[in-house]
């Protein structure tokens, strides 16, 4: 199919023309044609698979056939504001030959510019559920001319702890709304969502087939220690031949030491995590994508919505806590057609943890060696172990997964990110 034959407004095709896109994706296709028909969707799909331009471009078209008036008209809520930034461009750039206003409310940065752009015509808002349920607090926002809701990455924004805002916020707009709802997964608290929130939702899943994107190259490495594991990240970034990567650790200390450490080393490095101001924040990011810097250590904070699309590596330094977090992590490479390689370090003790992240992805990962470098340990658990009770634990470790998760994701991500 071709974007042609999906009856956008010929401005969107010309500014998708100009983004170099040949054809719509996957869930592109199975979206736009329900968006454009004014129904409610529900859109299991990964990061990576095109989903920003799947409800961007038929909202936009949307937006085309009726004159702007001063209200905004459509609400896009996203887990972070890196996410948010980048829904931002992102409708800017499919946007750029047609006549709109969009604002970007997150927190982290000035209240009093946010305010000033309030002031003005607005079109489409793109914002952080914190920062959004501030503006309707402080009587700043009139939602009642939404006529299109978002919800992007909603199970991690659930996952955040965000759903009573997010409930507050979609009271404030009109019942009469298009609601589109977009989530890597589906599970028992984001179904609740659905029926409270959307009306007669069509169900697309795309992220089944292709869980993880087939162009990353997937490699492990066993690592006896920590030290075993800095010799061999050393080994990479000295050595090989990585054009950018992201190197993710699991805590907010690692992150720093570990930043410096490769800094001293004379490595182009930066370091990302929450506690680091908004501004700086962006700045990193800007620095690796104009490649100022080209490692970037970072916690699962740049795990989702990051996109760079000439990051060549992801190294998984330490494992992600969650098994989802690793498909999002590698999804930072292999982008717009590119190829990429993901590689994980694991430690002996890791090898259940290792396993629930193979279960999830549904393939074991192959475990390679660096000459020189190998490890002196084995993980303890067998392979064949997996497959044969890879159908009987899925389903239950999953709904384990999901339970632990709900009941500590807050706090964790806080600590960790
Ligand atoms: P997303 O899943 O929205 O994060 O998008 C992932 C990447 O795919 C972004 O770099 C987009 O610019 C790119 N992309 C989106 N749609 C297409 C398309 N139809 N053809 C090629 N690349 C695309």
């Amino acid at each position: 199919m071709m974007f042609a034959q999906l009856n956008l407004n010929p401005a969107i095709v010309k500014a998708i023309k100009v983004c170099g896109y040949t054809q719509p994706t996957p869930i592109q296709e199975r979206s736009i044609p329900e968006i454009l028909s004014g129904k409610d969707i529900v859109a299991s799909a990964q990061t990576g698979t095109g989903k920003t331009a799947a409800f961007v471009l038929p909202t936009l078209h949307h937006l085309s056939q009726s004159p702007s008036h001063r209200k905004a008209r459509v609400l896009i809520l996203t887990p972070t504001r890196e996410l948010a930034n980048q829904i931002t461009t992102a409708t800017s750039t499919y946007g750029k030959f047609l006549r709109f206003n969009v604002v970007s409310l997150v927190g982290g940065t000035s209240y009093h510019q946010q305010f000033r752009n309030l002031s003005r015509p607005v079109d489409i808002i793109v914002a952080t559920p914190g920062r959004l349920i501030d503006h309707i607090t402080n009587h700043r926002l009139d939602l009642s001319a939404i006529e299109v809701l978002i919800l992007d990455e909603a199970d991690r924004m659930l996952d955040m702890g965000f759903i009573d805002d997010i409930k507050i916020i979609a009271k404030k707009t009109s019942t009469n709304r298009q609601t589109l709802l977009f989530s890597a997964t589906v599970d028992n608290r984001v179904t609740r969502v659905i029926n409270q929130l959307l009306k007669n939702p069509v169900w697309i899943n795309v992220s089944d087939k292709e869980l993880a994107p087939t162009q990353i190259k997937q490699e492990a490495y066993i690592v006896d220690n920590m030290q075993h594991k800095t010799k061999l990240l050393r080994h990479f970034l000295t050595n090989q031949q990585i054009f950018k990567a992201i190197i993710f650790a699991s805590t907010k200390v690692n992150v720093d030491n570990l930043a410096k450490d490769l800094y001293k080393l004379g490595l182009s490095t930066a370091a990302l995590h929450g506690d680091l101001k908004q501004n700086i924040r962006n700045k990193t990011i800007e620095r690796l994508r104009q490649g100022k810097i080209q490692f970037l250590v970072a916690t699962d904070v740049a795990a989702r919505g990051l996109d760079i699309d000439d990051i060549t590596h992801v190294i998984n330094y330490d494992l992600p806590k969650f098994s989802e977090d690793y498909i999002h992590r590698i999804g930072r490479t292999g982008r717009a057609g590119k190829t990429g390689t993901a590689i994980s370090f694991v430690l002996p003790i890791e090898a259940t943890h290792l396993k629930r992240i193979e279960r999830y992805l549904g393939q074991p990962l192959s475990f390679t060696t660096v000459s020189g470098l190998e490890p002196t340990r084995q993980l303890t658990m067998k392979q064949d172990k997996w497959k044969s009770k890879k159908k009987k634990t899925r389903p239950h470790d999953k709904n384990n997964h999901h339970q632990k998760r709900k009941r500590h994701a807050n706090s964790k991500r806080s600590h960790s990110t």
